[in-house]
């Protein structure tokens, strides 16, 4: 068997050796086994039921979230000369009619369906039939995490997939994902139903992609263009927070010169559908696009995935940015972010309407990506040890290792910031109490009688911008958090009590570097 795999892997494919796990899953599969596979965006996936579904009696049928995914891997294939065919909802009666025909002749290899058209009675009559007669290869299933309600790519559908398990039980099934944290991929296994299938976990490590986190000062325009100038005429991706942003930043690039293109949901079809056939086709485009973009995006070449937003969680973000370098030559994955994302990304969660363990979940993600930031080690070694893999050393490869920052004993001005915080009565957000750490006397300052506070001016020997960073690395340190219902005013946590009796050491990062002077002025 694993001869002819090889054969069709080099004659039909054109690859002369399988990567990776590839082998190890294709036998497992093509001997009748389930698999549950674990491979990072560009890890060669698709091969691993394409070659079974081709080997096996039968045709394979492979459940993609994502049309436009479907449409694009079917032509691929087509081009290849292998018999696949796609069912979705862009499909007229009498094609649809056409293909589910050649499906009972025996006439393909495999079959793309959209998981909400699997589960219609008809199609899974069609199965029915096709088991009868040609015989059913495999059932694929592709982005398995979808079935996570906790993931970012939840459908419904995929939690009713069992059915294919109930109803078949002697065809083998594949599910694949790219997301693979510990709770994940406990949550996948337990949905499908795939506890006993042998798992198969890859390696999560993209050793070509460089990884840099930068703080942001104001929208973060500037810094992003001077990230791009490192990167002229390379096609990349660029990822905002909203429309609003991704139209805002399209524009303010394209006005600066750059090739770049707009892509959110809320877009015209065609449009986005030709803004993506462009990024695909032609050199150099920078897409700006919110998340909505690149999932299946097959496109080697991408050199960059810039992050001008905070992303909602580190399997997001590894997502993302693993869209960068396909081809293994180096890439740049940079993250611009600052105390701004932060709180807006709490208040989004606080005031959504999910459940409270739903919220609290989100939370934490969200902490565990800001840890990621503002963490002094290197970024390789936290990245992966998220998805419970071990790197050895440091990598030599993200900004952490190139240019180690310093960290420095913020303990006293952690103190400052919290006592001020709440002298000033938890009800006002980082400007006001940076005014009132400075000594800058504003209008408002003096109309509250902040200038009289014991905490006014004892923190003149930081700048604003020093202040701010301190300020973000409490929140996120979840010391501080923005009370949403008063427009992000900062509250104390219960953890900020042990600082504030001097029981917690704190260390920051070098951006916000250690003060001149840190002679206390007046008495706190
Ligand atoms: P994934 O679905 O895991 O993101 P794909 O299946 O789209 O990845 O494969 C990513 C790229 O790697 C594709 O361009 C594919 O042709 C290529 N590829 C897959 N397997 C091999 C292999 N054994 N040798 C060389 N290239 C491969
Ligand atoms: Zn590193």
């Amino acid at each position: 068997m694993e001869n002819a795999a090889l054969d069709l892997l080099r004659t039909t494919f054109g690859h002369p050796e399988f990567r990776g796990e590839q082998a190890a899953i294709i036998d497992c599969v093509v001997n009748g086994g389930d698999a549950l596979v674990l491979m990072p965006t560009g890890g060669g996936k698709s091969l691993c039921y394409q070659l079974p579904a081709m080997l096996r009696k039968g045709c394979g049928i492979v459940v993609s979230p994502l049309i436009a995914l479907m449409q694009d891997q079917v032509e691929a294939l087509h081009q290849l000369g292998v018999r696949a065919a796609f069912l979705n909802s862009t499909l007229d009666a009498a094609t649809a009619g056409d293909i589910e025909q050649r499906l009972l002749a025996g006439e393909l290899d495999l079959l793309y369906v959209a998981p909400e058209r699997l589960l219609s009675p008809r199609c899974l009559n069609l199965i029915d039939r096709a088991h009868a007669g040609p015989g059913i290869a495999l059932f694929a299933i592709d982005e398995a995490h979808c079935v996570s309600q906790w993931g970012h790519d939840f459908r419904r559908e995929y939690r009713e997939l069992t059915v294919l398990h109930e109803r078949w039980p002697d065809i083998p099934r594949i599910a694949l994902t790219a997301t693979a944290d510990e709770p994940t991929r406990r949550e996948i296994a337990e949905r499908l139903a795939l506890e006993d299938a042998r798992q198969f976990v890859s390696s999560f490590d993209r050793p070509n992609i460089r990884y840099r986190v930068a703080q942001k000062d104001g929208s973060g325009q500037r810094a992003l263009l001077d990230f791009l100038a490192g990167h002229r005429g390379d096609s990349g991706i660029v990822y905002a927070f909203s429309r609003k942003r991704v139209e805002k930043t399209a524009e303010q690039l394209q006005a600066a010169g750059i090739n770049a293109l707009p892509y959110h949901a809320g877009m015209p079809a065609e449009v986005r559908a030709a803004n993506q056939r462009r990024f695909l086709q032609e050199d150099g485009v920078v897409m700006v696009a919110t998340i909505a973009f690149g999932m299946g995006i097959d496109k080697p070449d991408v050199r960059f995935v810039a992050h001008v937003d905070l992303p909602k969680s580190i399997e997001g973000y590894y997502q993302e940015t693993g869209r960068a370098g396909r081809d293994g030559e180096p890439a740049e994955a940079w993250l611009n972010y600052g105390l701004g994302d932060v709180v807006n990304l709490r208040m989004l969660i606080n005031q959504g309407e999910a459940s409270d363990e739903r919220k609290r979940l989100e939370l934490r993600k969200l902490d565990a990506l800001l840890g990621y930031c503002e963490s002094t080690r290197c970024r390789r070694q936290a990245l992966l040890g998220w998805f419970a893999e071990s790197h050895p050393g440091n990598c030599g490869n993200c900004d952490n290792c190139l240019n180690p920052p310093e960290s420095w004993d913020g303990t006293e001005v952690a103190r400052k910031a919290l006592s001020c915080v709440y002298r000033t009565g938890q009800r006002f957000g980082a400007g006001h109490v940076i005014d009132v750490l400075r000594g800058t006397p504003t209008d408002r300052v003096v109309q509250f009688g902040h200038d009289k506070l014991s905490t006014w001016a004892i923190g003149d020997n930081l700048d604003a911008r020093q202040w701010s960073s301190v300020f973000r690395q409490l929140v996120a340190a979840g010391l501080l958090e923005a009370d949403h219902e008063r427009h992000g005013a900062f509250r104390l946590t219960s953890d900020a009590g042990p600082v504030l009796r001097g029981e917690r050491q704190l260390h920051f990062r070098r951006d916000a570097p250690k003060p001149a002077n840190t002679r206390k002025r007046n008495g706190s």
